[in-house]
Formats: structure tokens, C-alpha cells, sequence
């Protein structure tokens, strides 16, 4: 096979994380190193297209390590430390990029468009010279007496150091793939277990099919025997056979590793009354409307037809009947169903509607303040494909940014 490229960084994966590492390599090099990137798809960027529904929330003001699940809160740190949020906005800032912050510290382009985030990346890595090589996978990686070299269908690329940046397993649809972990693989690296995160999590209920649609704020918690995993509040969307929104895609990744049969969702959906006050509204809600049937006893506090799946769910059919007739213990149940409403967990999460992947390359065989590898020197990774993965609301691409641009740096250093 003919060697189509010689030069001293490869940059492979032209998403979020690879298209960083290769801007910082450019500008911290000075035009001294000779950088190419090379992506399996026609374009670079397709995912970053698709992030914050095309608006990119491309980062968050509190990102930091605890936000985050990985093997290294250690190397995870030493990264922060390194690019945090500040330089990362700062990075954008000098490409041209104006953000503007959010709700919950949420930070998107000023102008609404994830597109000229991937733009201004672009047109920073034409300013440098630096080639887009796309439709070129990178088929094997090999260590050499001078590098490495790698097969594509283009011929063989030789390089002195690689930064491999080639994301990870969620939304194939978006070009989401596996390669990466065999790449790194192949060169001594280890791979944790694969689950797909931020995403729906399939529930098993008679209800769903009526609910299919709705939004209603609660406290959702995922549990199994020995109790709560995790919880936190936010909007929870009803699906046909899965919950959804964003409190439930929090859920999702903190959960990823251990989703299996005995697990269920729990929706407090009221939390701000405790039991006892909810069961005295309750009790004066039948007082007040004697003359209601069931279908609408619930109506004005719930969706109404959240309502009356709740009431279902306690056992209160059929709903004709009438309000004045519900004693102090269908109360009691309708109050603990309305605290505590049981969703099993029917199934594993789809990588086709999950955000990002939940493990990967361990991350503790990468130095924290490089991202070199500590296996094989010269050689470099960022971004999904490594073992991390955040919150949603802009943390997973704060980690493509650090570590892509610190990627690049030490690459460029080198
Ligand atoms: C629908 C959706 C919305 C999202 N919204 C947000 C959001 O608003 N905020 C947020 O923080 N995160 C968001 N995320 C997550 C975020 O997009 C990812 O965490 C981030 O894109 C990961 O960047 P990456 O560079 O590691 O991987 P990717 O962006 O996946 O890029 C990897 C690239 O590598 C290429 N590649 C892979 N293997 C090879 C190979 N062997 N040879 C050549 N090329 C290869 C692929 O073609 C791809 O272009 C969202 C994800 C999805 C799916």
C-alpha cells in the first residue's frame, strides 16, 4: 500500500474532541508541525450538528470532576486543571464564537446554531493549513521505530504522534461507532464495560399508552432492592414504552452500569408537599368536591390524564364512582402512589437514543495533565472514546474540548 501521508500529527476523528486537538496543535506549533485529520464520514462534525437540538450547549458553567463518571477522578482533575471551563470559552472566543449563558448554567452560541461552532473550527484548522481528510477511516494503527502508521482506505498514514479522538458507541445514526476502543485496543488499552447513557430508560406500565406525550415536573429516583441509586428533579416525558427528559437521562448514566432486572423508576410528583401534608390536601379535596366523580378529582392538580392513571395506579377504578365515597385509606393509597409511582425497568437503554457511551478507554492509562498515553508514548486520546461521561447540559462536550485541546497541545510540544 502506497503512503499517502508523512507527517508528525494525525489527528483521528473529526468530531468535537478531534477537531480541538487539532487547532490547538496548529496554533501552539506555530506552523512548525505538519498536522493532518482524518474522518471516516463524508463530513466532519455531524455530531456536534446535532447537539442542544442544533443550538450546541457547548459547555456549562459548573463543570468540574464530580460531575462526571470515570475511572480516574484523579487524571480527570488534572485535565480540568489544565483547560477548564474559562480557557475553553476563551479558546472559542478567539475563533470569533460569542456564547451566552443559560439556565442552569447552560452556555450556547449567542447566534442559536451548533453549525457555527463546527464553522469556525473549520475554517480555524484552514487558517492553519491543516487538511480535512474525510471519508478515510482509520483502519489499523501500528507502532514503528519513528511513530506509527495507519491503514485507510487512502493508502498509509505515517505520523510521529497520534491523537485518536474517535468518540464513542451512541447514536450510530449520527455516526457514532466502536472503532476507537479497537484502535487504542490494538496498541495495549482496556476497555470498561459499553452502556449507552443520557438516554430514555424503557419502563414496563399499563398507563404509558394513555400518558404517551405528557411533561410533568417530579422527583424522579432510579432504585433497585437495596434502595435509591440516584434521584434529582426536572421534567419527565412520558413515552409509549420508555420515560424520558432530561431529569430521566441524569438517571440513565448514573444507573448505566448496573441496568439489569430488578430495577425501577420512582416519580414523587409532588414533591414539594410531604406525605402528611399531600394526605391532608387530599382529604380537603373530598370535602370540597363531593359532587365530582373520580375522573376529575385530580383535575387542577395533575395533568388530568396523569390524574387519572394515578388513581388507577392506587387501585381506585372504576372512576365513575364518586368522589364523596373515597374512605381515609383509598386516600392513604392514592397519596402514597401520587409520592411513589412505580415504573420496572423493562430493558436495556437503545445506543440509537443515547447521548453518549457510558465507559470506554480507561482513563488511568492516560497522564491527566498530557493525555498521553502511559502504554505507548507519541500516542494521544480525547473526547468520548476515553472513560467518561457527564451530566447532561453542555459537560460532555466541556470533556471533548479539554481534552481535545490538551491533546493537541502536548502533541504539539512533543
Ligand atoms: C443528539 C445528541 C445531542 C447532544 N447534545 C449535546 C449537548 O448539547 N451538549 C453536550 O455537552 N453534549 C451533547 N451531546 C454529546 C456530545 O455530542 C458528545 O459527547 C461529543 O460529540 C463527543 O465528541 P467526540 O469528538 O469524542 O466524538 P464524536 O463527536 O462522536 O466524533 C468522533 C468522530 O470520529 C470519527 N471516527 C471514528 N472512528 C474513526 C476512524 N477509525 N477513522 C476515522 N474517523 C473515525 C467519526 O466519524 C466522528 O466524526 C449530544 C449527543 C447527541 C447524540
Amino acid at each position: 500500500m502506497k503512503t499517502t501521508y508523512d507527517i508528525d500529527i494525525a489527528v483521528v476523528g473529526g468530531g468535537a474532541s478531534g477537531l480541538a486537538a487539532a487547532a490547538a496543535a496548529g496554533r501552539d506549533s506555530g506552523g512548525r508541525a505538519t498536522i493532518a485529520l482524518f474522518d471516516a464520514q463524508p463530513r466532519c462534525g455531524k455530531k456536534l450538528l446535532a447537539t442542544g437540538n442544533g443550538r450546541c450547549n457547548l459547555t456549562n458553567r459548573s463543570a468540574k470532576p464530580d460531575c462526571y463518571h470515570t475511572d480516574d477522578k484523579h487524571a480527570l482533575n488534572r485535565v480540568f486543571s489544565c483547560v477548564n471551563v474559562d480557557d475553553t470559552l476563551s479558546f472559542f472566543e478567539n475563533l470569533g464564537l460569542v456564547c451566552r449563558e443559560e439556565d442552569e448554567g447552560r452556555i450556547y452560541p449567542s447566534c442559536g446554531q451548533a453549525s457555527a461552532v463546527l464553522d469556525l473550527l473549520r475554517l480555524e484548522l484552514e487558517r492553519l493549513h491543516i487538511p480535512e481528510v474525510c471519508g478515510c477511516r482509520v483502519e489499523s494503527i501500528r507502532r514503528t521505530a519513528e511513530g506509527f502508521s495507519m491503514n485507510s482506505p487512502l493508502g498509509v498514514i505515517k505520523a510521529k504522534s497520534v491523537i485518536v479522538a474517535c468518540g464513542g458507541k451512541a447514536a450510530p445514526n449520527l455516526g457514532g461507532v466502536d472503532w476507537g476502543y479497537d484502535l487504542l485496543g490494538s496498541l495495549g488499552h482496556s476497555v470498561t464495560r459499553l452502556n449507552p447513557a443520557l438516554c430514555p430508560i424503557p419502563v414496563e406500565s399499563p398507563h404509558l399508552s394513555s400518558l404517551k406525550g405528557i411533561r410533568a415536573h417530579a422527583r424522579a429516583s432510579i432504585r433497585d432492592e437495596r434502595g435509591e441509586i440516584y434521584s434529582d428533579s426536572g421534567e419527565v416525558q412520558f413515552g409509549e414504552k420508555a420515560l424520558s427528559g432530561i431529569v430521566i437521562f441524569q438517571l440513565s448514566s448514573a444507573a448505566a452500569n448496573l441496568r439489569g432486572d430488578g430495577m425501577w423508576v420512582e416519580l414523587d410528583m409532588l414533591p414539594e408537599r410531604d406525605g402528611d401534608g399531600l394526605t391532608a390536601m387530599l382529604k380537603r379535596r373530598r370535602t370540597l368536591l363531593p359532587h365530582l366523580t373520580l375522573e376529575n378529582y385530580l383535575t387542577g392538580v395533575f395533568n388530568k390524564r396523569v390524574g387519572m392513571c394515578l388513581l388507577k395506579q392506587a387501585g381506585m377504578a372504576p372512576l365513575s364512582r364518586s368522589v364523596a365515597e373515597l374512605s381515609d385509606g383509598d386516600i392513604r393509597r392514592v397519596a402514597a402512589v401520587i409520592k411513589g409511582w412505580r415504573f420496572p425497568v423493562s430493558g436495556r437503554a437503545q445506543w440509537n437514543s443515547a447521548q453518549v457511551t457510558s465507559g470506554g478507554v480507561r482513563l488511568s492509562e492516560f497522564d491527566g495533565l498530557t493525555m498521553q498515553s502511559r502504554l505507548c508514548k507519541g500516542l494521544y486520546a480525547a473526547g468520548e472514546v476515553l472513560n467518561v461521561d457527564g451530566f447532561c447540559g453542555g459537560y460532555n462536550l466541556q470533556w471533548a474540548w479539554s481534552s481535545g485541546i490538551l491533546a493537541g497541545r502536548s502533541a504539539a510540544a512533543k
